[in-house]
């Protein structure tokens, strides 16, 4: 090889390799930051109703809880159970029931407040954090989530889907809960006792 053409590789080679090596780094950072998006994006929301996973729903309530505490403000914990889910998945299918859940998802979405909290706590349970609201307000939610199940009805080849859920309540400040976990543990008392009185409707347990 003579010595013009090594000096001509050593100087262009780089200066085209370059740019293309900095255009394929920027890409791969770009593409490394979108799938970072995406996983947070997975571990914080449930995908198939779009509201918070438990995880992260825990960990925002706690820092709410904390707020409240310290700004002497209420609080309300909300937990719903859908009604004799297993008999819409046995009549119309799994996937009838996937839809069933995306629509509370939204239907929750449109009657809560940007300050509170909505979790699917896992299956066809559910979990709200109502920010400044006390019992009474929190029983209001409730009825209006209630109506607008109600009024909802879900459409899923050809058939017209209704459905119901029982709910609980527990409201900050109560002298014996200390904790988000007890608020949660007292609302899902309440559910139970929803449930006991023949479903579709919202009970407070009430702590002795
Ligand atoms: P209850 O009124 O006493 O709560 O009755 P239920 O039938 O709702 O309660 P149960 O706990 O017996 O059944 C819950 C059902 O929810 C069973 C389970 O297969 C179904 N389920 C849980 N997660 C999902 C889901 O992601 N999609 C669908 N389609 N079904 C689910
Ligand atoms: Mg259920
Ligand atoms: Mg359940």
């Amino acid at each position: 090889m003579r010595a013009n053409t090594s000096v001509y590789i050593a100087t262009f080679v780089p200066l085209i390799a370059a740019p293309i090596i900095g255009w394929v780094l920027i890409d791969l950072l770009f593409k490394i930051h979108q799938l970072e998006e995406e996983m947070r994006e997975l571990a914080t929301y449930d995908a198939l109703t779009g509201l918070l996973r438990r995880r992260a729903f825990t960990e925002r309530a706690e820092l709410l809880y904390k707020i409240a505490k310290r700004e002497k403000l209420v609080f309300s914990i909300v937990m719903v159970d859908f009604d004799h889910f297993k008999k819409i998945n046995d009549q119309y299918g799994h996937d009838a029931g996937d839809k069933v859940l995306a629509a509370f998802g939204k239907t929750v979405l449109k009657i809560m407040r940007e300050s509170d909290l909505a979790c699917r706590f896992g299956g066809e349970e559910f979990a709200f954090f109502l920010s400044n609201t006390a019992q009474t307000q929190a029983l209001k939610f409730s009825e209006r989530l209630h109506i607008a199940i109600r009024e909802s009805s879900i459409n899923y080849e050809g058939a017209s889907i209704q459905y119901t859920v029982s709910m609980g309540i527990a409201s900050y400040p109560k002298a014996r809960i200390k904790n988000v976990q007890g608020f949660l543990k007292v609302a899902d008392k309440g559910l139970y006792i929803a449930k006991e009185n023949g479903r579709n409707q919202t009970k407070i347990y009430e702590v002795k």
